[in-house]
């Protein structure tokens, strides 16, 4: 008689990539055992709603959790951190000195906050990535009147905007002249600054920070030229690094990510390596329609990539290479803001309909006579309609 082995998979990272790759893997097919192992020892859930509806009092924490497909069935690993890969052996080491044997493995471990070494999370000074840190802030945040946030990337943006919803005075405080200018553009940048001031958020650009002051708790930060900004709570800001340090003796290419192919194979000497993917925020992966690798932090490319990967493992060269147009959203002062494509230095912009003074408008931008992204706020029919059009190598100015 001959045994078929079903092939074993194992995810590592439970959270919404991995959960994405999970069920996109049975759905493809795969009957075989199938275990998720998660760092957190919560549930899959939803990182948005943390900076947002979460701050703001307008859902609890446990609200967030990720809808999970009916019938989905695998081996949760909940509380336990991948440690260490064994490539040759097959094997996913635990924390603990367990190990995983797998025929598929996905790497989705995402990415967490970058620290700054003189302001260390503690009594009144807070990162945000988890639930945890989510229902920690807004406990603090209830108690204060002013808070600081030190970085004015999307998630610092937020939780000013969430903070000043809540009637708190907030100060962002951005070492760069410009916030956002790697992902929007510097004209784009500098309106949503001037957007936020009109909003009573004190936005000042370009300072240097040198401390956070207080006993205990902070009363202040200090920045470079001696000044001191007010402060009971302080929010750290300053952007994520991928999780890769279990990787790190493993052979797996590493440089600002997982590095894998356009399939989402996982590298190691250059050479995709059978049976092992990655997805979200940890892939930095070669786009086929850039020419290049690039790392997204987004929440939709975390689910579609998740799906993508999964298919690659099951079929293979088959797989369609994983290529999107980019989107990402952010919600700050009640409104919607939306971003498709991808943005250069040097690109063109144009806004195409209304502006920021009106809490309402599209801007596109251009390159070589060709749109390559855009931005709106409060339009989101017409951001679809114009990824399409980015998708379709329109001209620019677009015609619609
Ligand atoms: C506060 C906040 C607000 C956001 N808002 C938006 C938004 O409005 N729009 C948008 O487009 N995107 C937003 N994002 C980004 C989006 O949430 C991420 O792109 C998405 O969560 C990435 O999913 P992921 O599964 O790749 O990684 P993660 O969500 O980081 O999940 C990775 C998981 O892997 C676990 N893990 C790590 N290492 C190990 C290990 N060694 N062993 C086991 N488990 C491990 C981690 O604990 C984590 O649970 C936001 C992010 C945050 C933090």
């Amino acid at each position: 008689m001959v045994v078929v082995m079903q092939p074993r998979a194992v995810v590592v990272g439970g959270s919404l990539a991995g959960l994405r790759a999970a069920e996109a893997l049975r759905r493809g097919g795969h009957d075989g055992p199938l275990t998720v192992v998660g760092a957190e020892r919560h549930r899959p859930y939803d990182r948005p709603p943390l900076s947002k509806q979460v701050l703001t009092g307008k859902i609890e924490p446990g609200q967030a959790e990720l809808h999970i497909e009916a019938g989905f069935e695998a081996e949760w690993l909940l509380g336990v951190t991948a440690t260490g890969l064994d490539l040759v052996g097959r094997r996913v080491k635990l924390g603990g000195g367990d190990d995983l044997p797998y025929d598929r493995l996905v790497i989705a471990t995402g990415a967490h906050p970058r620290l700054l070494p003189m302001a260390p999370a503690g009594p009144g000074v807070h990162y945000l990535r988890t639930i945890d840190d989510a229902t920690s802030l807004r406990d603090d945040l209830a108690g204060a009147q002013r808070v600081v946030v030190i970085g004015a990337g999307f998630i610092g943006l937020e939780v000013a905007a969430s903070a000043h919803q809540r009637g708190l005075e907030v100060s962002v405080l951005e070492a760069l002249p410009v916030p956002l200018e790697r992902a929007i553009g510097a004209e784009m940048g500098e309106a949503l600054a001037r957007w936020h001031r009109a909003h009573g958020v004190d936005v000042r650009v370009g300072v240097g920070v040198e401390a956070i002051e207080g006993s205990g708790r902070p009363e202040g930060v200090r920045l470079s030229d001696g000044t001191v900004v007010p402060a009971d709570v302080v929010v750290v800001g300053v952007g994520v690094s991928p999780t890769t340090a279990w990787l790190e003796k493993s052979g797996v290419d590493l440089d600002n990510g997982v590095l894998c192919d356009q399939r989402l194979s996982a590298l190691s000497g250059g050479r995709p390596i059978p049976g092992v993917v990655a997805a979200g925020d940890v892939a930095c992966w070669a786009h086929p329609g850039y020419g290049k690798r690039v790392r997204v932090e987004h929440w939709t490319n975390a689910a579609e990539q998740a799906e993508a990967a999964a298919h690659s493992l099951i079929q293979g060269d088959a797989s369609t290479p994983y290529g999107p147009t980019p989107y990402f959203w952010s919600d700050q002062h009640g409104v919607k803001l939306q971003f498709v494509g991808q943005t250069n230095p040097g690109d063109e912009v144009m806004m195409i309909e209304g502006g920021f003074d009106d809490s309402r408008f599209v801007a596109a931008y251009g390159r070589r006579g060709r749109l390559v992204a855009a931005l709106g706020m409060r339009r989101p029919a017409r951001i679809m309609a114009l990824q399409k059009l980015i998708d379709e190598g329109a001209p620019f100015p677009p015609v619609e």
